[in-house]
């Protein structure tokens, strides 16, 4: 799709403003006023992806296209149900996820997708209450939902059973499934400095990672070969259809500054905590070994809704390793010695997820025997 961005007048610019307006971020165009994407518009943009946990740049991609839309739906709006080759996405799912899951109903994480684990949630929740468990949240549901006092919700219920499916998964990196995603790939380097590119740079980390992976006796698979580039659908599917315990995605970054620099790591998150715990711990466990054994400035964990980390459903999380772009970090990613102790920190990080509480070495400490 066309990128909107200031100054764009194309028709779609008046239903971008009109969703805004809708989400109380900008003034309701007015009829017969001809929209444009004014200042104004950008700034409402840029709070509704700072507000989404999306990239903030201020312009509507498709990203960012697919965020307005399903902020538009708001439960009760449509008849919610499980269509499989094409589910139902929204904020209204999400809600429905919510209630579901403070009622006690396992929906898995409230990543606002109605998959086949909130069809079953929702047929049980039916059955409870008496309700024909036919899996289609109407008006009968809908009711039913209301009528719930909402003073029996508390705690973290997604939060709980995803440490419990951690705990349960035992200590041992052997049997587990992790799926290394390089980014970018054939015909999309990501950044390029001089020689360097950010595809080569990351299939080569993959690499060494998937190395110290299957050397701990993991499984670990890459969602691409040096010419491949299957996008982020596909990567997620192919992680989904593994039914793995983790997905590691690897980039370098890059700013129009020079002076950009250092290394942060995400996880799927949103703003009302409904993301997920054990990606967030990973992605903490990633940044804090890295940080520990570089040299790199230390940019933080954050909580993104980006579609590899919302679309996979195992914890996930994705490594910025770096500004390609700042003379300084390239100097380090150009080096194999560099990359492999970065694959090293990785390795650790994932290691020290499975270890309980009182058996963990604390940060920099571990070391894996080759
Ligand atoms: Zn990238």
């Amino acid at each position: 799709m066309e990128i909107f961005r200031l100054g764009s007048a194309a028709p779609a610019v008046r239903d971008i403003r009109g969703r805004l307006a809708k989400l109380g971020l900008l003034e309701a165009p007015r009829p017969g006023e001809p929209a444009c994407y004014d200042d104004a518009c950008e700034r409402a943009v840029r709070t509704f992806q700072q507000q989404r946990g999306l990239s903030v740049d201020g312009r509507v991609g498709p990203e960012t296209y697919r965020a307005l839309e399903e902020a538009s739906w708001q439960l009760g709006d449509r008849v919610l149900h499980y269509a499989v080759a094409r589910p139902l996405v929204g904020d209204d799912v999400a809600a429905l996820q919510r209630r579901l899951l403070d009622l006690g109903f396992d929906v898995g994480r409230c990543d606002g997708i109605f998959g086949a684990r909130t069809d079953s949630a929702l047929r049980e929740f039916q059955t409870n209450w008496g309700l024909n468990p036919d899996g289609t949240f109407g008006p009968a549901s809908m009711r039913a939902v209301r009528q719930l006092s909402r003073a029996v919700v508390g705690g973290k219920p997604g939060h709980l059973r995803e440490h419990e499916a951690l705990h349960q998964a035992g200590r041992r990196l052997s049997g587990k499934t992790v799926i290394v995603d390089p980014g970018h790939g054939a015909g999309d380097a990501g950044w390029v400095v001089g020689s360097l590119r950010e595809a080569d740079l990351v299939l080569d980390l993959a690499q060494r990672i998937e190395g110290r992976l299957a050397a701990a006796g993991a499984n670990a698979f890459p969602t691409r070969s040096a010419d491949g580039n299957p996008d982020v659908h596909d990567r997620a599917a192919f992680a989904n259809a593994a039914d793995a315990d983790l997905f590691l995605s690897l980039h370098v970054d890059g700013a129009p500054s020079p002076r950009c620099h250092g290394v942060a790591t995400y996880y799927f998150g949103t703003t009302d905590d409904a993301g997920s715990a054990v990606g967030e711990r990973l992605a903490e466990l990633v940044q804090n070994e890295v940080v520990a054994r570089t040299d790199l400035l230390d940019c933080g964990t954050h909580a993104k809704t980006w579609e590899a980390l919302r679309l996979t459903r195992m914890p996930a999380v994705r490594l910025e390793i770096g500004y390609l772009t700042n003379p300084s970090d390239a100097t380090r990613l150009v080096q194999p010695a560099f990359r492999d102790t970065v694959a090293e920190a990785v390795l650790v990080a994932v290691q020290r997820l499975y270890l309980p509480a009182e058996e963990d070495p604390g940060t920099g400490q571990l070391r894996i025997p080759a």
